[in-house]
């Protein structure tokens, strides 16, 4: 299952960061991409008027199919790939480097790597890494040991419940604030759990049965392992059916309670508030937001109603599935059983990419420390800062002029426009992990500590000021974000090389590409969620009434659009819970339109092979979206990813766009014009 990466953050639900793309990144690199333009991936078989996503890409499509160990594959993998081979030498070479100063992180680096590629030493010892915490919840015999081995649980990155983290206060986001979130599934989302259709059914069969069989790989005898992982899929059912859909915490106020301990208590009888806070060591804290009320009503009903050795079992569960993947490859084989049947991938990844990966959790800012030093120049931020500020011109002209804004709601967005802030390729101030212990192994210890190592340091945040400094992404990452209670647009080292911008390219497609990109991030401090915060970061209307309307029933446009939309033949993409990210794609396409246009890049480009510089813009923003994609994966993604699949992505927000249907000469009436254009921005 998914790890610890956003465990205890409470960062996607309760202080949420837009980010581009949901890629659990991936990727055996085939070519890397030398020219940016790439008409051999053209299907000219295809009418661009009729589906441009398979006119730009169909030949790559066809050429490119997915390699086993992967659910999806596209640009963002195989630049994922990239890049994680280039840190896999970083780290080889750091752990043959044995004449390091003990605690530095060039120590801990090499280690860590040592450690997880030691397939030796984890293999002989099977769960035996694991027995200490199994004994904690052997020895469980009340509810007040039930609740601090939960807390302590949730410290070193168990799914134990729920989710407790840090986030800004939505109302004053000068202050950090502790967050309770729901939590505690085993399956992606709580729709597997609810969803009719052969296909979620097939899973949560597939699932009660990878259940039993892990709790046989520990040991149990197997009429008693059917009968724990029924009891786990009880509990799970019984979190599920109390947690919120991902479409309403999208409304940041449905996910905004803060509550004094008092009330908190009053809100789950049973659970002591301030007893879970002195559990996990924070015992000063007086209030937190409880994000999800109802989620946590029933929490405390079911811990008061369900038999404590029904508790137990849940808990050795969560220990087991959150660790399979760092033991003995009979633990490894099992979690990889079910990943597959959730995502289709074939085969499990090679052993050096799963400990980069975790490594990449566990070390992540000073792998990333490294690899800025020897991949980003100086040059690539002054060159991506330049096409940054134009697109930020290019919105701050359209909030000048837009026609239905009222002058007093224009004045406010272009101030929050003005005091966006802007991050390019890593942090300022590196990472301090010297408090955090790594040696050669065993390699689960290291996993463990260095979760734990996370969650106090987020956790250590409630209270004291906010770090402006702090980035959410390490800066290899190939992504980008936008965070509404920072209002700063971010874009690591990762994203910023080809395909997605390339000095080598020709600046209508790097336009379309990384352009896009960035005026897809700054539209998000305007979308329908980020739209509902201030310049400052605070969840504060600016708008008129009336203004808000009209805003309102454009959004519904998007909504409605999207909605029609399918994957794997019958599942509809969730028009509400991919509303913000339609609009951003719009939006940013829009904006890196206009930027390129007023840009003296415009005047001299040159037409190549027949493509005009308009042309080869949209056909550089399609060819990063290029993605072949597994049908159980097209499915998760529905359920839970906030972005449009990606063809959906290219040719659902290029039919709203005049722009591109001029530029290729679009037929009235073709699928590539979207009948009630949908004009957000
Ligand atoms: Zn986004």
């Amino acid at each position: 299952m998914q790890l610890t990466r956003y465990l205890l953050m409470g960062v996607l639900y309760a202080a949420p960061l837009w980010v581009l793309a949901a890629t659990e990144p991936t990727g055996p690199s085939v070519t890397p991409a030398v020219q940016s333009l790439h008409l051999n991936w053209l299907d000219r078989n295809v009418n661009p008027a009729r589906n441009f996503y398979e006119f730009a890409n169909g030949d790559w499509l066809r050429q490119n199919p997915i390699p086993p160990a992967y659910s999806s594959w596209g640009q963002f993998s195989i630049l994922y790939r990239q890049n994680q081979k280039f840190i896999h030498q970083l780290l080889e070479n750091a752990a043959k480097n044995t004449r390091v100063q003990p605690g530095s992180d060039a120590q801990k680096i090499g280690d860590f790597y040592y450690s997880g590629m030691d397939t030796a030493a984890v293999n002989a010892a099977g769960v035996a890494p694991l027995a200490a915490e199994f004994k904690r919840i052997n020895e469980i015999t009340n509810l007040a040991q039930l609740q601090a081995d939960i807390a302590h649980l949730q410290m070193i990155g168990v799914n134990a419940l729920f989710n407790f983290g840090q986030m800004q206060d939505f109302k004053n986001s000068s202050e950090v604030i502790g967050v309770a979130s729901q939590g505690g599934l085993g399956l992606p989302d709580r729709d597997y759990y609810r969803k009719k259709g052969a296909k979620f059914a097939k899973i949560r069969k597939e699932y009660v049965q990878h259940i039993a069989r892990t709790f046989t790989l520990l040991g149990d005898r197997k009429d008693a392992a059917a009968w724990e992982a029924g009891t786990v899929m009880y509990i799970e059912t019984q979190l599920a059916k109390a947690s919120m859909s991902d479409v309403e915490q999208r409304n940041p106020r449905a996910v905004y309670h803060v509550m004094d301990l008092a009330r908190l208590d009053k809100e789950t009888p049973g659970f002591s508030w301030q007893t879970y806070l002195a559990n996990v060591g924070y015992s000063q804290i007086k209030s937190l937001n409880l994000a999800m009320p109802k989620f946590f009503r029933a929490m405390s009903w079911n811990l008061k109603s369900v038999p404590l050795s029904s508790w137990k079992t849940y808990l050795r569960w969560q220990l087991i599935d959150a660790f399979a993947p760092y033991l003995s490859k009979p633990f490894v084989d099992e979690n990889f059983r079910m990943q597959s049947e959730l995502t289709g991938a074939k085969k499990l990844l090679p052993r050096w990419q799963r400990v980069v990966r975790a490594e990449d959790n566990a070390l992540g800012f000073a792998v990333g420390k490294l690899y800025v030093e020897k991949k980003f120049p100086p040059s690539s931020k002054a060159e991506a800062l330049i096409i940054l500020h134009s697109i930020r011109a290019a919105l701050k002209s359209d909030l000048e002029t837009i026609s239905w804004m009222s002058p007093r709601t224009r004045k406010a967005a272009i101030k929050k426009l003005d005091l966006m802030g802007e991050r390019i390729g890593y942090p300022g101030k590196w990472r301090d992990y010297s408090a955090l212990e790594i040696n050669r192994g065993p390699y689960v210890l290291n996993v463990i500590r260095a979760n734990e190592f996370e969650n106090r340091r987020e956790l250590s945040k409630i209270g004291k000021p906010v770090d402006r400094n702090e980035w959410y992404m390490t800066p290899q990452t190939v992504n980008a974000y936008y965070d509404p209670s920072m209002n700063n647009i971010n874009f690591p080292a990762g994203i910023l090389q080809p395909p997605f911008f390339d000095p080598n390219a020709p600046m209508a497609v790097n336009y379309g590409a990384i352009g896009a990109v960035m005026g897809h991030e700054m539209t998000h401090g305007f979308d329908d969620q980020g739209s509902q915060f201030d310049g400052y970061g605070n969840l504060k209307n600016w708008w008129t009434l009336l203004d808000r309307l009209h805003f309102d029933k454009n959004v519904k446009c998007i909504v409605r659009q999207f909605s029609g939309y399918t994957v794997d033949r019958d599942l509809h993409v969730q028009g509400k819970l991919v509303t913000g990210e339609a609009i951003a794609d719009l939006g940013g396409l829009k904006l890196a339109w206009r930027a390129f246009h007023a840009s003296p890049y415009y005047k001299d480009a040159p037409t190549i092979d027949g493509f005009t510089p308009d042309q080869q813009f949209f056909l550089g923003f399609a060819h990063f979206w290029a993605t072949n994609i597994r049908p159980e994966e097209a499915r998760r993604l529905v359920t839970v990813d906030p972005h449009p699949p990606a063809q959906y992505r290219v040719n659902g927000t290029l039919a709203n766009l005049p722009q591109f249907q001029a530029a290729f000469h679009v037929p009235k009436k073709s699928p590539m014009i979207h009948k009630d254009r949908c004009v957000i921005w």
